[in-house]
């Protein structure tokens, strides 16, 4: 029906190479790698074999072209990223904790990040969009909600469909506001892809299987819940329901998990698949990416997942 596309914050990670407590000294940094939850969302898309795009900004700098040239080369459709001459494009330090728990230095909403507005390319691109992926992240941006707004509306129009990440930053947005965009998003949502906690909230219950029944009553086909070192469920409509237990790798960088994970099983579903296969590959796709240091250098083709499932073991196998 046309390709997936998505709307939001692209920016660098530069990473601390030693484990410890924030940036209050001077330290040893690595990086610029390419990143936002979007960003790495579209790639894995493409990565895939699906058709991808993205709408986003970027400042006229290196870490803008450094994000671009490697989407491109990817495959994503760039054409819809702006380059914004007066603002750099957007940067995160991160520095882990010995307990895995990250500290973060952001500068997006200030910078070329939060410069995303409906343009002709941006409105070319959703026209021809079967899918639109919605991230809660990227509702910090003050533009995103009209371009998310026209993008529902014009791909459910051409019979699409929509897919929702609830990675709502709670820092960055009030809670009211917050409560009535979540409703909003869940009311038009095929496919949810939240975490435990995000489950939750989205539905506004304490209990999982209440949280999914009301989501499901809500108008959700499926719910895909990612549970990180537990692995993933999938929750259907009839009561259908799957668990995938997680394989066992060693964790060097959880960034963009969850980003490869909902990509995999979205293109793994636009493509046909059956959802207990999808979400194998889902998971497979998510625990790959933690093995590699930077939040995008973790992606895979459907190939990587196929050898790496063939080479790994579950917990429970
Ligand atoms: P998010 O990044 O959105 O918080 P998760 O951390 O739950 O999402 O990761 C998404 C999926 O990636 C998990 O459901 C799981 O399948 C896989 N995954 C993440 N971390 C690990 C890990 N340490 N070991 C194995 N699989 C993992």
């Amino acid at each position: 029906l046309g390709p997936t596309v998505t709307v939001g914050e692209i920016l660098v990670e530069i990473m601390a190479t030693t484990v410890g407590s924030g940036f209050l000294e001077p330290q040893s940094l690595i990086g610029p790698y390419p990143s936002g939850a979007p960003a790495i969302f579209i790639d894995q898309v493409a990565w895939m074999g699906g058709s991808a795009g993205i709408i986003a900004s970027v400042g006229s700098d290196d870490f803008g072209m450094l994000n671009i040239e490697r989407l491109r080369r990817d495959g994503v459709d760039v054409s819809a990223i702006s380059i914004i001459d007066d603002k750099p494009t957007g940067s995160a330090f991160v520095r882990y904790r010995p307990d895995g728990v990250r500290d973060f230095v952001f500068n997006i909403a200030h910078s070329a990040a939060g410069d995303i507005r409906m343009t002709e390319t941006a409105r070319t691109l959703v026209e021809r969009a079967g899918h639109v992926h919605i991230m809660g992240s990227a509702f910090a941006i003050p533009g995103v909600a009209e371009v998310l707004d026209y993008a529902i509306k014009t791909v459910k129009r051409r019979g699409g469909s929509v897919s929702f990440d609830p990675n709502i930053r709670k820092e960055l947005l009030d809670a009211e506001r917050g409560r009535t965009l979540l409703d909003e998003i869940i009311a038009v949502t095929d496919l949810l892809l939240p975490s435990g906690e995000e489950l939750l909230a989205a539905a506004g219950e304490t209990d999982e299987a209440a949280a999914v029944t009301k989501l499901l009553d809500a108008g959700v086909n499926e719910i895909v819940l990612k549970r990180g070192r537990d692995g993933s469920s999938f929750f259907g409509r009839d009561g259908k329901r799957a668990d995938c237990p997680a394989f066992i790798v060693d964790e060097v960088d959880p960034t963009g998990a969850g980003d490869c994970f909902g990509a995999t099983y979205l293109t793994c579903r636009r493509m046909g698949m059956e959802p207990e296969r999808a979400l194998l590959l889902a998971n497979a796709s998510g625990a790959r990416n933690v093995t590699r240091q930077g939040p995008m250098e973790g992606v895979s083709s459907l190939a990587n997942l196929e050898a790496f499932i063939t080479a790994t073991t579950t917990e429970n196998a």
